[in-house]
C-alpha cells in the first residue's frame, strides 16, 4: 500500500489523513505536541468547511458539538447596531460555532477509525521532495507522499521551498473562551453573534459556541500595543466599549495573543512533498475562512486520484483546480485586514463575491463556477 506522512495534527492534517486512509493509503500523522490540542478558543465553520465535515460523515459532530448561529449583528463601539444578517439569508449557507477541540477530536476519532497512526510528541524536522522526513531524536522515514500540514511556520515547507517570506499584517488578536452568564442574550435567543468596531482600529466579537460558552476575540492594530498586551488592560478596554463591560471583567488573564500572517508560495508541491493549510496558504483571519479554507485543501486533496499516473501531473491538476478560490479568498481577507475593502467592516455578509466561497460545492470539487471566475479579476483588482 502506498504510505503518506502527515506532518501536523491541526485541522488540515487531519482532515487529509482521514482521507488518504479510506482511499486505501497507509497514513501516519506526526504531531509535535504530546496531545491534538487545539488551543482554548472558538471558530466559526463556514457552510464550506460544513460540507467537508458533512463529506467525512461527521454530521453528528455537527449537531451535537455545534452550536449554529442565526443572526449576526455589526455595531459600533457605542452599541449602536449598523447591521443585521441572517447567515443562511446573507450567504447562502450555515455558521455553525465549535470550540476548537470540539472540532479536533471528532477529526481525530474519524481518523483512528479511518486506520489513521497518529504519533503525538513527534517532531518533523525536516522533509525532502524525495519523499523524506527527519525527525528528532534521529528517526528517518520514508513515504510515496509527505504532506506539510504544519501550520503557517511549516518546517515542511521550508525545507522544500526555501525560506518564503510570511506577509506581516496590521492586526494582533487575543482570542479566549468566557462563559455565558444570565442574561448576556437580553431577548433569550443564544445564537447570535455580535461584533463591535471601533474607528481606531479596536474590535470586540462574540460568538456563542454553546448556552454555556462564548467565543471572544479582541482585535487591534500592531501600532496600538496597549491594547494587545497580556494580560488585557480592562479599563482601556472598557473605555472604548462602554457596553461590554461585564464581557471584559471576564477575561483576567486568559487569552492566547496571535499576530496576522500570511503566505504565498510559488507552488502547493515539490516532487512528493505537498502543502495544505496555513502552510500552503495561510491567511489573515478578516474572512473566518483560514480553517474553513485549510478543510477544503485537504479534503480536495484526499479525493484527487493520486496513485495512477505521474504524482507532479496529479498534484498539478490539483493545484491548478483549488488554489484560484484560495488565493481569491487570501486576497479578500488581506484586503480587509488592511483596509483597503470596505472601512465599515461590513463586507463580511454583505457582498455576493462571497457567495461562491461560501458555498463551495466540496464534495463535487466544483470550485470553479463561472459565477467565481467571472467577478475574480475585479476583485483582484479591488484588492
Ligand atoms: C487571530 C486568529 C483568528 C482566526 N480566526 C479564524 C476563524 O474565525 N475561522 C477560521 O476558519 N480560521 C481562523 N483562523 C485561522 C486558523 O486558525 C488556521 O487557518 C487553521 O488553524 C489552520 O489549520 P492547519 O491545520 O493548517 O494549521 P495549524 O492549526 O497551525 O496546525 C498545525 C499543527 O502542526 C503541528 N506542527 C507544527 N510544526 C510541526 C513539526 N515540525 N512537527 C510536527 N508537528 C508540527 C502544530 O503543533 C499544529 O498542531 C484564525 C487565525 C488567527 C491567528
Amino acid at each position: 500500500m502506498p504510505s503518506a506522512e502527515i506532518v501536523g495534527g491541526g485541522i488540515a492534517g487531519l482532515v487529509a489523513s482521514i482521507q488518504l486512509a479510506r482511499k486505501g493509503w497507509t497514513v501516519r500523522l506526526h504531531e509535535r505536541s504530546e496531545a491534538l490540542r487545539a488551543g482554548g478558543n472558538g471558530l466559526p465553520i463556514f457552510e464550506n468547511g460544513l460540507r467537508v465535515l458533512e463529506a467525512l460523515g461527521l454530521h453528528e459532530a455537527i449537531r451535537t458539538r455545534g452550536h449554529q448561529l442565526n443572526h449576526w449583528i455589526i455595531r459600533l463601539s457605542s452599541g449602536q447596531k449598523t447591521k443585521e444578517y441572517e447567515p443562511f439569508a446573507a450567504t447562502g449557507g450555515r455558521i455553525v460555532m465549535f470550540q476548537r477541540q470540539a472540532l479536533v477530536d471528532p477529526l481525530a476519532e474519524a481518523a483512528v477509525r479511518a486506520g489513521v497512526t497518529i504519533e503525538t510528541g513527534s517532531r518533523v524536522l525536516s522533509a525532502g521532495q524525495e519523499g523524506l522526513l527527519h525527525l528528532e531524536g534521529g528517526r528517518r522515514i520514508e513515504a510515496d507522499l509527505v504532506v506539510g500540514a504544519d501550520g503557517i511556520q511549516s518546517i515542511v515547507r521550508r525545507s522544500v521551498a526555501g525560506k518564503l517570506p510570511l506577509g506581516k499584517h496590521r492586526k494582533g488578536a487575543i482570542r479566549l473562551l468566557i462563559p455565558i452568564h444570565p442574561g448576556d442574550f437580553p431577548d433569550g435567543n443564544d445564537h447570535v453573534a455580535t461584533e463591535y468596531n471601533d474607528p481606531s482600529g479596536r474590535r470586540i466579537g462574540l460568538l456563542p459556541c454553546s448556552s454555556q460558552t462564548m467565543y471572544m476575540i479582541l482585535v487591534a492594530l500592531l501600532s496600538d500595543p496597549e491594547a494587545l498586551s497580556m494580560p488585557i488592560d480592562p479599563g482601556l478596554w472598557k473605555a472604548t466599549f462602554p457596553t461590554l463591560g461585564r464581557f471584559i471583567d471576564r477575561v483576567g488573564s486568559e487569552g492566547h495573543y496571535d499576530e496576522y500572517h500570511s503566505i504565498f508560495p510559488p507552488t502547493w508541491h515539490y516532487g512528493k512533498c505537498v502543502l495544505i493549510g496555513d502552510a500552503a496558504h495561510g491567511m489573515t483571519p478578516a474572512l473566518g475562512q483560514g480553517a474553513n479554507s485549510a478543510m477544503m485543501t485537504a479534503y480536495s486533496l484526499g479525493a484527487t486520484d493520486l496513485l495512477n499516473g505521474s504524482l507532479s501531473d496529479a498534484l498539478t491538476a490539483w493545484e491548478a483546480k483549488i488554489r484560484p478560490l484560495v488565493h481569491f479568498t487570501q486576497k479578500f481577507a488581506e484586503g480587509i485586514t488592511e483596509g483597503r475593502l470596505d472601512p465599515k467592516n461590513d463586507i463580511f455578509f454583505s457582498d455576493p463575491a462571497l457567495r461562491p466561497l461560501l458555498s463551495a460545492d466540496i464534495p463535487n470539487m466544483r470550485f470553479d463556477t463561472p459565477n467565481f471566475d467571472a467577478l475574480n479579476p475585479s476583485l483582484s483588482d479591488a484588492v
